[in-house]
This record gives C-alpha cells, structure tokens and sequence, in this order.
C-alpha cells in the first residue's frame, strides 16, 4: 500500500511517500481502508520535523482518517461501516491516516452518520471537530449568542475558519483575528460581522486592556492569548486550542483576579468518546455542508509532504483534505 512515512535514524529525519507492506499494520481490531485524510498543523510539525509530535519510527503520520471497515473483531463494527477517526494518538505513536490501509483499536472509531460523506467528515476533521469543541465550552460556561463579540484568532486557518462559521450559524457576532486582511472576504463570507488585522492581538501587551470580547476560540496562543484575556469583558470565557503563534502565554492573572474571566483549555485527542460523539453530533446538525465546501481544498498523498511546509508558514486556507487513493 502506498503510505508516507517518518523515518528517523543515523540519516536524519525524514518523510517519504513510499510503498509498504500490509502486514507491517500495527495491531488493532479495526482495519479501514482510508478514503480520506487531512493536514492538520499537527501533521505538518511531525512531517517536517519541527516538533517532537512522532514518539516511535518508523511513522505514518496523520491523525485522521475517514473510510471504510473492511475487517473487524470488534463487537461496534462490521465491514462496510464507514468510519472516521481523530487524535487518540494516530499518526504520533500508533499508524495514521496518509496511507491506504489503517488498523486500529476499535474504540477509537466513531461511526460515520447517513448525512455525512468520508471527504466531508475528513474535512471536518480535528480542526473542525476541535473548533466545535471550543463552542460546546462557550455554551456551558455561560457565553450565549447576545452576549456579545466573540474573537476567533488565526480565523483564516482550518479550526479558525469552522470556529467562524459555527458560532456564526448559532447567532453569535463573530470578530474574525486574521494575518491575511486579503481573505477579510472568504471570513465574511463563513459569517464574520468583523475581520481585524491580527497585528491588534499578537505584540506583547498591557496585562488588562479595554473590555471587548464575551467570548473567544483562540488557535494561537502566546501574545495572542495573553492579549484577548486582557481584553475579554467581565465574566468572558477564553477558549485555548492552538500555539501557532507559540506555547508560551506571557500573561498575568490580572484578567481572571479582577474581571472573573475563565480560560478554558480544550484537547482534542484525547477527548472522551460520549464528548466526541456530542461534537460530531452537532457538526452534522449544524455545519453548512457549503460553508464546509467553501473552506476546503483537496490534494492527493502525493502532495501532502510539499504542502506540510506551507501549512506552517500560514499559507493554507481552510482545510486541506487529501484524497488518499488518488
Ligand atoms: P492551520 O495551519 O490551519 O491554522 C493556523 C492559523 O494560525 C493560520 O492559518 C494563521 O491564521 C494563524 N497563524 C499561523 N502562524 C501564526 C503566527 N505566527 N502568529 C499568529 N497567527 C498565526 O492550523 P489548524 O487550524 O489545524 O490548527 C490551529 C492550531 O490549533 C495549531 O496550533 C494546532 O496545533 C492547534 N490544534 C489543537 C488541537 C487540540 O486538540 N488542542 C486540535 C487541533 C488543532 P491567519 O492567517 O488567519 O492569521
């Protein structure tokens, strides 16, 4: 089957699309044939190297797959169910989603609905399913549409751009935090009321600002994160997802001491399965099947390794999904 794969050894690190033999599948009581999977800023780190995401060798990265069981000993699936699957530590410490074949534990697959096609739940994907994870917070912790503007940083990027258009669908006023003012359009059009230049949030900043968001999903971190709490109103809610702009968080308590704001720190991968199963439950009611298409670009496995690259450099739009058998 035709995979890419990590290989790190007396050579260097490295990732090459290659073919490899089906009998080396790791174990796992799920074998699917993966349809589709999607580069996620995850993905690009492990693939380039930039950041210890891949814990043995040799790798397939990926931490998404979305396809058909072919074979199963677990009592939830049966060949011919069509699945996706998210984080749980695929394409880190267990094989992933960009190759033909994945085997898996069982456990970790969620079953696909009627309404939702294997492109469109890779296209979902982490980023998306994280995005919806971070609007499940607002909601519990209080932050209603009405409340007031809710930021969205690195909005033009995957969890971003689902962040939008979500909290958009559920009446909320979305202010959409973007590097490229040039897609001030693309934003407004997945529901932003306003697109501001990411240059407000991302300097190091005072440690409490003029009170502006109810609410936030924030991808970014780092000054970006340590300036939206300073900013969030009395009682906001700051949802934490992301580091593309770093891990550190040069903040204070100021925020949280004297404004009673609540930053809330959301994980994906190793998200409970009745949460998970809440998440995709929403995404199928509530994401605009055209607003998901407008997001997403495909490319085949074949271009995965060069657009890691560009996905790191902030240049992807939306979602890449990859068509993993072209
Ligand atoms: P993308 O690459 O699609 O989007 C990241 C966006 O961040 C870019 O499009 C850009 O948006 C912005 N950005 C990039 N570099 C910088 C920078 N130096 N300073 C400020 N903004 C920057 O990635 P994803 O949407 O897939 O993931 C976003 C983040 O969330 C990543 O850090 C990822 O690791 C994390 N993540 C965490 C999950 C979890 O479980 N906690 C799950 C999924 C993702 P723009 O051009 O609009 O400014």
């Amino acid at each position: 089957m035709r995979a890419i794969v990590i290989d790190k050894d007396d050579e260097g690190y490295r990732a090459t699309l290659t073919e490899v033999e089906e009998v080396g599948l790791p174990d796992g009581d799920v074998t699917v044939r993966v349809e589709y999977s999607t580069l996620n800023y995850k993905d690009s780190l492990a693939i380039t190297g930039s950041s210890p995401i891949v814990r043995s060798f040799p790798m397939v990265p990926g931490v998404d797959l979305a396809g058909t069981v072919t074979e199963s000993s677990h009592a939830g699936f049966a060949p011919g169910d069509r699945v996706v699957l998210n984080g749980w530590g695929v394409g880190e410490s267990h094989w992933g989603g960009f190759a033909e074949r994945a085997r898996v534990d069982g456990n970790w697959l969620v079953l696909l609905p009627e309404q939702l096609t294997t492109r469109q739940a890779a296209g979902i994907g982490t980023a998306g399913y994280t995005a919806m994870l971070c609007v499940l917070r607002l909601e519990e912790l209080g932050v209603a549409p009405g409340a007031g503007p809710i930021v969205v940083t690195g909005a033009a990027g995957g969890v971003g751009s689902v962040a939008v258009t979500l909290l958009a669908g559920f009446g909320y006023e979305v202010v959409a935090s973007t590097g490229r003012t040039a897609e001030a359009g693309y934003l407004q059009s997945l529901g932003a009321a306003e697109v501001i230049d990411r240059t407000e949030l991302s300097e190091p900043g005072r440690p409490l600002g003029k009170q502006r968001w109810a609410g936030a999903v924030d991808t970014v971190g780092s000054h970006t994160l340590a300036n939206v709490c300073a900013t969030t109103r009395y009682g906001g809610v700051v949802t934490a997802c992301g580091l593309a702009q770093g891990h550190d968080l040069p903040a204070t308590v100021m925020p949280f001491i004297l404004r009673g704001v609540t930053l809330a720190g959301v994980d994906s991968v190793n998200c409970p399965m009745p949460r998970r199963l809440e998440a995709w439950e929403r995404l199928t009611a509530d994401l605009r099947p055209e607003h998901l298409e407008m997001m997403t670009s495909e490319i085949g496995l074949s271009q995965v390794i060069d657009m890691a690259a560009e996905q790191l450099a902030g240049r992807v739009r939306g979602r890449l999904v990859v068509d993993v058998q072209a």
